[in-house]
Order: C-alpha cells, then sequence, then structure tokens
C-alpha cells in the first residue's frame, strides 16, 4: 500500500507501472526507482542580526544515461528529501518525454525565502553551490530555477561556481538572466509550452478559443504567464487563484489587470501586494467573487490547470473535479489515487511530464546557445520550442490511443523507453548470457 501524498512512492508507482506494461528487465527498473547518487548539505548562513541559521539542502541525481542530468532547485519551507528524490525521477521522464538529451535531478532547501533579506539569501544560494559544486557541471548536472527560485539566485549560483572552479562556466545553470547568458524566452517557456499542449487538446476535444473556460490554481511564474498567453490568444479564464486564496469571474479575467493592477482597481483589490487574492480583502462585486484553493479545483469549467504544488488533486477530492480536462503544468499534482478516480470519470490529465516541458526545454536553448556563445532571438526559441512540444504531443496522444492507456501513462511508456534503451546501449542491464 503506497502513501498517496508521498511524492517519492507517486513517482516509483508511475514508474513500475509503465515499466511493467513495456516488460523493461529488473535490473533497469531497480535502477529506475532510485536516484543514482543523492547529496545532503547542511548550509551555515549568518543572518542580518549577526547569528548564523543553520539550513539543509538536497540534490538529488536520479539518472544520466541520456545526458548531463538536468533539474531545478526549489527553495520551499515544506521541501522533504523524498520529495526532490521524487522531483529529479519526473525530470528524467520530463527530459526524455519530450526527447532532450538530459538525464534527471533536482535540488532542494528547507526555507521559507519569504522570511529571508536579500543578503541572506544571496549568502544561502552560495554556500549550497560551495556544498555540491563538484557534483555540477555543464557535462555533469545543471540547475536552474523551481518554485521560490529566480533568475539572480542563478546568477550568484553561477558567480560563486565560477569562482571555484576558476573560469567562465555559463552552462552549469539555467534561467540565468539575459546579462549573464540566459536565453530569451525562458522566463516564460514553462507556461509557452503548457499553452501549445492546450491548444493540441482542444483540437482533440473538439472545443473552440472562445467556447473554452479555464481556471487556474498558482499564480507564479507558470500560473500567471499562462493565464496572460490564454487570455490573448481568446480563451475565457474564468478563475485564478494563489496560496492566499483566488478570485472568480463568470465573464473571464483580464490577467494583465491581474498582474499589473494593484491596489488601485476597486474590482481587483484582491490582486494587492502581487498577491491574486487574499479572500479577507476582497471587495465583493456582482462580477467579482472570491473562491477558495478547494474549490477552484472543483469548478465547471473545460481545462483545469494546475501550477502551483504537489498532491491538490487526491483520492479524496478527485470524485468533486468537473473539469473535462487537466493541464497540469505544476509537478506532481495529482496523486496515483486521484488518477484513477479521474479516468473512470472520463476526464483527459495533460502530465506533467509533457505538460511543464517548455521550461527545461528552453533550458536545453539555454545550454546549447551557452555552448557556443551565440543567443537566439526569442522568436527562434518559440518556434524550436512548438515543434517540439507538438511533436511530443502527438507522440503521447498516439501511445495512449495504441496501448488504450491514459495520456500520463503513454508518458511514461514513451519516456521508459528512450531511457532504457540508453541505460542497456551502456550496459546497464544484466546480460543473459555470461561474457
Ligand atoms: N524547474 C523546472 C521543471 O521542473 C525547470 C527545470 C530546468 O529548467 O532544468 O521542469
Amino acid at each position: 500500500m503506497t502513501n498517496e501524498n508521498n511524492p517519492f512512492e507517486s513517482a516509483q508507482e508511475l514508474i513500475r507501472s509503465a515499466a511493467h506494461k513495456l516488460n523493461i528487465e529488473n535490473s533497469l527498473l531497480e535502477q529506475l526507482l532510485e536516484p543514482m547518487r543523492i547529496l545532503e548539505v547542511n548550509i551555515p548562513v549568518r543572518m542580518n542580526d549577526g547569528t548564523t541559521q543553520v539550513f539543509k539542502g538536497f540534490r538529488s541525481q536520479h539518472n544520466d544515461a541520456r545526458g548531463p542530468m538536468k533539474g531545478g532547485i526549489r527553495f520551499h519551507p515544506g521541501v522533504t528529501r523524498d520529495e526532490v528524490v521524487a522531483l529529479s525521477m519526473w525530470m528524467t521522464m520530463k527530459c526524455a518525454t519530450v526527447n532532450i538529451p538530459l538525464g534527471g535531478a533536482k535540488g532542494g532547501i528547507i526555507v521559507n525565502p519569504k522570511e529571508l533579506t536579500e543578503g541572506a539569501i544571496e549568502r544561502l544560494s552560495r554556500g549550497y553551490i560551495r556544498g555540491i559544486y563538484k557534483y555540477l557541471g555543464p557535462t555533469q548536472d545543471v540547475p536552474a530555477p523551481d518554485v521560490y527560485t529566480t533568475p539572480q539566485i542563478m546568477a550568484w549560483m553561477l558567480d560563486e561556481y565560477e569562482v571555484l572552479v576558476g573560469g567562465k562556466e555559463p552552462g552549469m545553470i539555467t534561467g540565468k538572466p539575459l546579462e549573464v547568458g540566459g536565453a530569451a524566452g525562458r522566463a516564460s517557456a514553462t507556461a509557452q509550452g503548457g499553452f501549445y499542449c492546450i491548444e493540441k487538446l482542444i483540437e482533440k476535444m473538439k472545443l473552440n478559443r472562445m467556447d473554452t473556460t479555464v481556471a487556474i490554481q498558482g499564480f507564479g511564474n507558470a500560473g500567471s504567464i499562462m493565464a496572460k498567453l490564454l487570455h490573448d490568444a481568446g480563451y475565457r479564464v474564468i478563475a485564478v487563484s494563489d496560496s492566499k486564496g483566488g478570485v472568480f469571474r463568470s465573464q473571464g479575467i483580464d490577467p494583465t489587470r491581474a498582474l499589473d493592477v494593484k491596489a488601485q482597481s476597486a474590482h481587483l483589490a484582491c490582486y494587492e501586494e502581487g498577491k491574486v487574492c487574499d479572500i479577507s480583502k476582497i471587495k465583493q462585486t456582482k462580477e467579482y467573487k472570491p473562491i477558495s484553493n478547494d474549490e477552484i479545483l472543483e469548478l465547471e469549467v473545460d481545462i483545469l490547470v494546475p501550477a502551483a504544488l504537489e498532491n491538490v488533486i487526491t483520492g479524496k477530492n478527485a470524485k468533486k473535479i468537473k473539469a473535462k480536462a487537466i493541464v497540469e503544468l505544476a509537478n506532481g499534482p495529482t496523486t496515483p489515487d486521484a488518477d484513477k478516480e479521474l479516468a473512470k470519470k472520463g476526464i483527459i490529465v495533460v502530465p506533467d511530464i509533457l505538460a511543464n516541458a517548455g521550461g527545461v526545454t528552453v533550458s536545453y536553448f539555454e545550454q546549447v546557445q551557452n555552448a557556443y556563445n551565440y543567443y537566439w532571438e526569442e522568436e527562434e526559441t518559440f518556434q524550436k520550442l512548438k515543434k517540439i512540444m507538438d511533436e511530443s504531443f502527438a507522440t503521447v496522444w498516439e501511445t495512449k490511443e495504441k496501448e488504450q492507456v491514459d495520456m500520463r501513462t503513454a508518458a511514461y511508456m514513451v519516456a521508459i523507453k528512450r531511457v532504457s534503451d540508453a541505460m542497456r546501449l551502456r550496459g546497464r542491464a544484466k546480460r543473459f548470457v555470461q561474457d
């Protein structure tokens, strides 16, 4: 019996079931169920009041059969070792689903960055790199942003790494500011990739943009940009929320206002302080209504986009989901128990390892540009991203039809086939004959 809220057990269950369908050798499956290496560091940080606080950080390096390992670093009070390991497993699967030549890794520090000064965040970021830099590098393992980490944090990490190794290595980390080797389009890439998936999905569902209603849970980098892209393309985004709560408007919300208009607007008073909504502050009007994070998941919409953290759609609330489709911009928002329930109800789930792969794909483009020291226009980046996302969506959809499975299982089958082929070629499988 697995604990559905433990992302590591969820990741193992997903890999195990797709690997069995593919008849993968046990010796390979065993390697896919655990990370190759996990680093744990305790980072002393001088705080602004003169005291020293110690923070715990992890880096899980799951699999490098297809190339250097890749994955973000998360700063969050809820980070656990198991969560970081699960996220690293999902990175291996994600890079393989979109067929980019990278493996999977993930990092995390147990910290609430909102409680730290900028200086303390910089010292923490540099300390983390000092702890693990020997295992990082453009040909080994390449970090990037994730929940609550920013391009500025990537710049500090790059700088610390370059001091330690004594040379310029811009490709050791991605999601950097443009000034220090970042790629045009990286900041909006996760949402952009998810948007291309939604465009393909509505074709399959025979919907048109104007009639398609969307609810977005999570208004960080991915969720807020997704809201804007959808709104600009003519979709009706009827609800958005962040960790404090959300807002609903049946005619549709203009997310540009949600982002730009802060306390000034009477209707959107809830956008104060860059938050989508603090329920207690909402000025209710006939049009705009407060909505909780639980309610937003249960709205009757065509497409629900979870864009925050893991485990929001579980065995407990899956029965109440009324969306026709779910597009996972977050990593791991749906538990395996919920998946079973959603499948029974005929709800299509475009899985995280496909729907949010735009971010890591443009990170890969960033590495390529760093290696050449030659940079592309944003337009070129998005053209290349669209091609990869459209082809990956088509491959996963065809596999789902052919194998008569849901889209998540199909994506895992595509990914595990690619990863295990590379592992076998490298001689990591058990041989049947003695040599
Ligand atoms: N954190 C992002 C993800 O989960 C991006 C990772 C990357 O760019 O390496 O996919």
